[in-house]
C-alpha cells in the first residue's frame, strides 16, 4: 500500500482568521498564463507595514489636517524632519512613551506651523493613525501573501512601529502570517542597517535571496545597500505587479491549500478540457485554471476552476504501480455508495479510467467549501462549541459504521472477519520491509499484538484515516458536511477507526505531524477524553462498552509508527514526497513507546480479569524424596488452552500448563527422577573432595543426555527468543513451573543448560549481540561448550550502589583497557583482578554508553528464575521433613503427630504458596504488561522469596535435628544458598526500598 500523508492538505475551501475558521470567497485568478518552476531565486518577502500593508501615515496625516485646520504637510514635516534624535524616531525605537511622544511632537509641530497661539493637537492624529478603519490590513496584501507562503518562500514584517498608552505595541497584523521585526522592541529602526541584517538572520536567507517592500526612499536605499532586491511602493498595485515579476509566480487567485502546479506534476489541459465538456455539459466553458493541493503525498489532487464549476480531480500518481495501490476507483465507488447511503461526502461526478485523456486514471468531485478545523484543540471556540464539534464527528462515524454493506453495494469492498490480524501482519511486513535499526519497543509490539487480538470483530466500511481535519464543518454550526480522505477505506473493525481517531488525545501538543491534545486540559476545553469519547460512540451505536479499547490504541499507534519508518526509509533513500517526511519519520520511537504504554495497560487489564475468571479444580502433585507423589486438589484454567491463551491467565499447576509446555514439564519431571535425584549423593561426595574444582564426569554425561531430550535452554523466554532460534520457547510463567522443578536439586540448572550466570548472559548475548558475537560467544553458551560471569561487586565499596564501582575501561587504539577488583563472581565464586586487560573494541556490546540499556534488558526474567528456584528449594524441603516426621517417632508417637511439628508445616504449606503465587503474577505480568511494568513484582518476590525459602528450610532442618545439618541431605545446601540470596541478588534492603518509592508512587 502507498504511503499515506500523515498531514494532507485537503480539497476544500478554508481559511482561519484569529485562531477561528472563516468562510472565504474564492476570486478567479486573473493570471493564469503562469508557468511556475517551483523554485525561485527567491526565498524571503520582507514587507514594510504602513504604506505597504496598511494605509500610509502620510495619506492618513493629509485628511487628518484637512479635517482640524492644520496647515497641509506638518505632519510629514515633523515626521521626516530633524535628524535621528526627532521625536517620532525616538519614539520608534522605543525610547519615549506615547505621553513623552505626543508632548514633543506637538511642539515640535507648534514650532513648523510657527504661530505660537496654534496648539496642534497631536493626540487626536495618532488615534486617527491607529484606529481601527487605518488598521486594516489592504486585501490584495492579504492574498498576495498567501500566494507567497503557498509556494514556500518565507515572509516578514519590518516595521517602524511604537508602543500604544497601553504598553502594547502597535501591529494590527495576523502575526501568524510573519516573522515579526518590530523597531520599539529591537530599540533600532530603519534605515539602521542592522535591523535588516536582524530580520535576514531571523529568515535564515541571505540578502541577495529576499526582496523588501517599503514606500520610504530612505529605507529602500539602506536595504538595497546591503545587497536585498527592493520595490518601492508608491501604489500597492503597481509594487505586486513588480513583485510578481521578481517572484514568477502569481499574487492573486489564491485557493487555500493549493499552489501552482509543478512542472513534473502537469497534466495536459486541452484533453481535460474537452473531458470537462463533456461531463458538465456544453454550456460550461471558459478558462480552465488548474492549482495543486500542497502536500498530497499519495494520490496527486488539483482543484479546477472551470466556468463557474469549483471542482476537485483526484488522481493516481505516475509511472508503475502496484495494482492495489493507488486506487482511485476504489475511492470513487466507496464515495458514489456512501453518498446514497446519506453518510456525508464530497459529490463524485465522473471517474474516467481511460488512462488517454491526463496520462493516468482520475475522478471528479465537486469542491466543497466549509471550515477544516486543523487544530484538535479547536482555538477561537467556547468549551460547548468543542463539545459539539467532537459530538458531530463522532455521530458522522456512527454513521459510516452503521452502512447496510448489502445495501450499498459494499459487501465485497474487503475481506470480512479478521481486520486487526490483517492490519498487524501488514503493518509488520511493511514495517521489516523498511526498518532501518532495530527498535525494541517496536520488537515487543510485534510479538505482543498478535497474542492479544480481539475477538468477535465486527466487519463495518472502516474510513481508516478518520480524524477531524478530515471533515468539513458547515461555517455556521457543528454538522459535518463532508468526510474526505477515503484512500484507505475498506471493510473492517470499526473500533479501529475510534480508535485512530482518539490518538491525538496521546499526542503531545509541539509535534510537527499532528498537534495533540496530550498537555491540553481537555475538560476544560470541553472536548471529551478518550474514554468518553468511546462511550458515547457505543452509546450512539447502541453497543456495550468496549473493553479492550487500549489494545485498539495500541494497534493505532503501532500502525502509525510503521507508516512513519517508511516515510523516515524513504527520507533516508532520498525519495521522500515532503520535506515533513525526514522529521516525522523519526518520531516513529514515539509513536512506538505510546503504542507499548497502551500494550501495557491492556496487559495490566487482562491480568485483573483473570483473577475473575472462574476457576477449575486440577489435581497438583508435589513431590517427595522416594518418589512418593502426594496429590492435592489445586485450581487452575482449563489445560487445553492455545499458547496465547495461557499467556493472559494465571497458571496455578503445572497441569494447568499448555501442551507442550506440559509435555516439557513431565519429560523434566521423569528426567529428575531417573537420573538427577539418584545422582545427587555422588555429587555432593564430590563437592566436598579434592577434585572439586573438576566439574565430575556424570554432570557431563548428564548435560549430553538432557540435550538429546530436548531439556535444554528452556529458559531462554520467547519474548527475547520470538522465533525459537535459541531457547525452547517458553513464556516465563511456563517456564516458572519448570524452574521450580529444577530448584528442587541444586545440580539440576547445570544439567539442563539453565544455570546462572549463563542464562543472563546469553539473554544479553541473543538481544544485542552481533552475529559474530553470538557465533563467538553465544553458541558455545547454547551448547554448554563453556561458562561465563558477571563481574560487577568490588570489595572495597558498596557495591549494592552501582554508582560506587571504582573499575575504569579506557579506549585505545582499537581496545578497551580494563583495570579493577572485583570478587564473588560467579561461577566460583572468583576474586579477579583486571590488570591493563586488552579488550578488542569489536568485543563492546551495542556500544560505548549503552550498559544501561543492556543492564535494563538483564534485569528481566533472568532475575526471578532465583526465586522460581527457591519455591522448589522449599517444596522439596518440605517434602522431606514430612516423609522425616511420619516415619521417626520420639516420645512415643510419630514426630508428625506433635503440635509444634503440625504447626510448622502448615506455616510452610502456606509461605511457599503465597510465595509462589507471588512469583507466578510476576512472571504472568512479564508475559503480559511486559518487564518494566512488573517492576513492583519483581522487587517484591526478591525481597519475598530468599527469607520465605530460609524459613521453610530451617523448619525442615529442626525436624531433621542433626541430620539435616549433615551432607546426607540437601538440606544445610538449600539453606546456604538461601542464604546467600539475601545478598547475592542485591541485598534485602535494596528491593524493600524499590518496593516501598514504586508503592508511593501509586
Ligand atoms: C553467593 C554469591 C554469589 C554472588 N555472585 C555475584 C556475581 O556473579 N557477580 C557479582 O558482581 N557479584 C556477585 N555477588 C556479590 C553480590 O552481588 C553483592 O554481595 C551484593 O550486591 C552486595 O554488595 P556488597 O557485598 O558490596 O555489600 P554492600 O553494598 O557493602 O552492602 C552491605 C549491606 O549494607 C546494607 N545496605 C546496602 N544498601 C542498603 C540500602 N539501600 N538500605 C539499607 N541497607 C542497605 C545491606 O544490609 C547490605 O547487605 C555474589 C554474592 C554471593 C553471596
Amino acid at each position: 500500500m502507498g504511503l499515506r500523508r500523515f498531514i494532507q492538505a485537503s480539497y476544500f475551501q478554508c481559511a482561519r482568521t484569529s485562531g477561528i475558521l472563516k468562510h472565504v470567497r474564492y476570486k478567479p485568478p486573473s493570471l493564469v498564463q503562469w508557468r511556475y518552476s517551483g523554485s525561485s531565486l527567491y526565498k524571503a518577502v520582507i514587507f514594510d507595514m504602513g504604506g505597504v500593508l496598511l494605509p500610509s501615515p502620510y495619506r492618513v496625516a493629509v485628511e487628518w489636517e484637512v479635517r482640524n485646520c492644520i496647515p497641509p504637510g506638518t505632519i510629514k514635516q515633523a515626521l521626516i524632519s530633524g535628524g535621528e534624535n526627532r521625536p517620532w524616531m525616538r519614539y520608534m525605537r522605543g525610547e519615549l512613551t506615547s505621553a513623552e511622544f505626543l508632548q514633543e511632537f506637538g511642539h515640535q509641530c507648534s514650532e513648523i506651523v510657527s504661530q505660537a497661539n496654534l496648539s496642534v493637537p497631536v493626540d487626536s492624529f495618532l488615534s486617527d493613525l491607529t484606529s481601527s478603519q487605518m488598521s486594516k490590513q489592504l486585501p490584495i496584501m492579504t492574498e498576495a501573501l498567501e500566494c507567497i507562503r503557498a509556494e514556500g518562500l518565507k515572509t516578514a514584517v519590518l516595521s517602524n512601529n511604537f508602543y500604544l498608552h497601553s504598553g502594547v505595541s502597535f501591529l494590527p497584523l495576523d502575526r501568524s502570517q510573519f516573522d515579526v521585526i518590530e523597531s520599539c522592541r529591537e530599540g533600532i529602526c530603519k534605515p539602521d542597517p542592522r535591523i535588516y541584517t536582524l530580520c535576514l538572520e531571523r529568515l535564515g536567507v541571505q540578502p541577495k535571496e529576499s526582496i523588501f517592500l517599503d514606500d520610504i526612499g530612505q529605507n529602500l536605499k539602506a536595504a538595497a545597500q546591503l545587497g536585498i532586491k527592493t520595490v518601492k511602493v508608491d501604489d500597492p498595485e503597481a509594487a505586486l505587479k513588480e513583485l510578481e515579476s521578481c517572484l514568477g509566480f502569481p499574487l492573486q487567485g489564491f485557493v487555500p491549500h493549493t499552489r501552482l502546479v509543478r512542472p513534473t506534476m502537469e497534466i495536459p489541459k486541452d484533453p481535460l478540457q474537452k473531458y470537462l465538456e463533456e461531463v458538465l455539459g456544453g454550456w460550461t466553458t471558459g478558462p480552465l485554471i488548474l492549482r495543486q493541493f500542497s502536500h498530497g503525498q499519495s494520490n496527486p489532487t488539483y482543484y479546477i476552476k472551470f466556468g463557474d464549476r469549483h471542482l476537485v480531480l483526484r488522481k493516481k500518481p505516475p509511472g508503475n504501480l502496484l495494482p492495489t495501490a493507488h486506487a482511485v476507483e476504489r475511492e470513487y465507488r466507496v464515495l458514489k455508495a456512501l453518498a446514497e447511503a446519506g453518510v456525508p461526502v464530497p459529490k463524485v461526478l465522473a471517474l474516467c479510467e481511460d488512462s488517454s485523456i491526463i496520462g493516468t486514471p482520475f475522478y471528479l468531485m465537486e469542491y466543497c467549501s466549509g471550515h477544516i478545523y486543523k487544530d484538535v484543540s479547536l482555538p477561537g471556540l467556547d468549551p460547548g462549541q468543542r463539545r459539539a464539534i467532537y459530538m458531530a464527528m463522532n455521530k458522522v462515524l456512527c454513521k459510516i459504521h452503521r452502512v447496510d454493506l448489502k445495501a450499498a453495494g459494499l459487501e465485497d469492498y474487503g475481506k470480512h472477519g479478521n481486520y486487526v490480524q490483517r492490519q498487524v501482519q501488514t503493518w509488520t511486513k511493511q514495517y521489516r520491509a523498511t526498518e532501518t535499526h532495530t527498535i525494541p519497543t517496536m520488537e515487543r509490539l510485534i510479538e505482543w499484538l498478535p497474542l492479544h487480538l480481539p475477538g468477535n470483530q465486527k466487519t463495518t466500511v472502516v474510513h481508516g484515516d478518520f480524524r477531524l481535519d478530515n471533515l468539513i464543518f458547515h461555517p455556521e454550526g457543528p454538522e459535518v458536511l463532508a468526510v474526505l480522505d477515503w484512500e484507505l477505506s475498506t471493510l473492517g473493525d470499526p473500533i479501529s477507526d475510534v480508535a485512530y481517531n482518539c490518538m491525538a488525545h496521546y499526542m503531545p501538543s509541539d509535534l510537527d505531524i499532528l498537534k495533540g491534545l496530550k498537555d491540553c486540559d481537555v475538560t476544560e476545553l470541553g472536548i471529551p477524553t478518550a474514554e468518553e469519547y468511546f462511550q458515547m460512540y457505543c452509546e450512539h451505536m447502541g453497543i456495550p462498552p468496549i473493553e479492550n479499547w487500549n489494545f485498539y490504541m495500541a494497534f493505532s499507534f503501532f500502525r502509525v509508527a510503521a507508516i512513519l519508518q517508511g516515510v523516515y526509509k524513504r527520507s533516508l533513500t532520498g525519495q521522500a514526497s515532503s520535506a515533513a517526511a525526514e522529521s516525522s519519520g523519526k518520531q516513529v520511537e514515539l509513536m512506538a513507546n505510546l503504542a507499548w504504554d497502551f500494550a501495557t495497560k491492556e496487559g495490566f487489564r487482562v491480568f485483573k480479569e483473570c483473577s475473575a475468571a472462574k476457576p477449575l479444580a486440577r489435581p497438583y502433585s508435589t513431590w517427595t524424596r522416594n518418589g512418593a507423589f502426594s496429590r492435592r486438589n489445586y485450581v487452575t484454567m482449563a489445560p487445553s488452552s492455545p499458547a496465547h491463551i495461557s499467556k493472559a491467565h494465571l497458571i496455578l499447576s503445572p497441569d494447568g500448563l499448555p501442551g507442550r509446555a506440559q509435555d516439557l514439564y513431565h519429560k523434566l519431571r521423569r528426567f529428575m527422577e531417573i537420573h538427577i535425584y539418584p545422582a545427587e549423593q555422588v555429587l555432593r561426595v564430590h563437592q566436598v573432595s579434592q577434585s572439586r574444582w573438576t566439574p565430575h564426569p556424570l554432570i557431563e554425561e548428564l548435560k549430553d543426555k538432557a540435550k538429546s531430550e530436548g531439556l535444554w535452554n528452556l529458559f531462554l523466554p520467547v519474548e527475547s527468543d520470538p522465533e525459537v532460534k535459541y531457547g525452547a520457547g517458553l513464556t516465563n510463567q511456563e517456564f516458572s513451573h519448570l524452574c521450580e522443578l529444577m530448584g528442587t536439586s541444586l545440580f539440576a540448572p547445570e544439567i539442563f543448560n539453565c544455570s546462572p550466570p549463563d542464562t543472563g548472559n546469553m539473554e544479553v548475548l541473543v538481544r544485542y549481540g552481533t552475529e559474530e558475537q553470538k557465533e563467538r560467544w553465544l553458541q558455545p553458551l547454547l551448547d554448554g561448550k563453556i561458562r561465563s560471569c558477571f563481574a560487577m561487586t568490588e570489595p572495597q565499596v558498596a557495591s549494592s550502589d552501582a554508582t560506587n564501582i571504582e573499575s575504569s575501561v579506557v579506549e585505545e587504539k582499537g581496545f578497551y583497557i580494563l583495570n579493577g577488583h572485583k570478587w564473588w563472581i560467579s561461577a566460583g565464586h572468583g576474586e579477579i583482578f583486571f590488570e591493563n586487560v586488552r579488550v578488542p573494541k569489536e568485543n563492546i556490546l551495542l556500544g560505548p554508553g549503552r550498559g544501561f540499556e543492556i543492564a535494563q534488558g538483564r534485569l528481566g526474567p533472568g532475575r526471578i528464575h532465583h526465586c522460581m528456584r527457591l519455591v522448589g528449594y522449599s517444596e522439596r524441603a518440605l517434602a522431606l521433613m514430612k516423609e522425616r516426621v511420619t516415619s521417626r517417632v520420639a516420645f512415643g508417637k510419630p514426630l508428625a503427630e506433635q503440635g509444634t511439628i503440625l504447626e510448622d508445616i502448615a506455616k510452610s504449606r502456606a509461605e511457599i504458596e503465597q510465595a509462589r503465587l507471588l512469583v507466578l503474577k510476576a512472571a504472568l505480568l512479564m508475559d503480559t504488561a511486559g518487564n518494566k511494568a512488573a517492576a513492583l513484582e519483581i522487587a517484591m518476590i526478591k525481597m519475598v522469596a530468599p527469607l520465605m525459602a530460609l524459613r521453610v528450610i530451617d523448619r525442615a532442618i529442626q525436624a531433621f535435628g542433626a541430620a539435616g545439618l549433615s551432607n546426607d541431605y540437601p538440606l544445610a545446601q538449600f539453606f546456604a544458598w538461601a542464604r546467600a540470596l539475601r545478598l547475592a541478588d542485591g541485598p534485602d534492603e535494596v528491593h524493600r526500598t524499590a518496593v516501598a518509592k514504586l508503592e508511593l508512587k501509586r
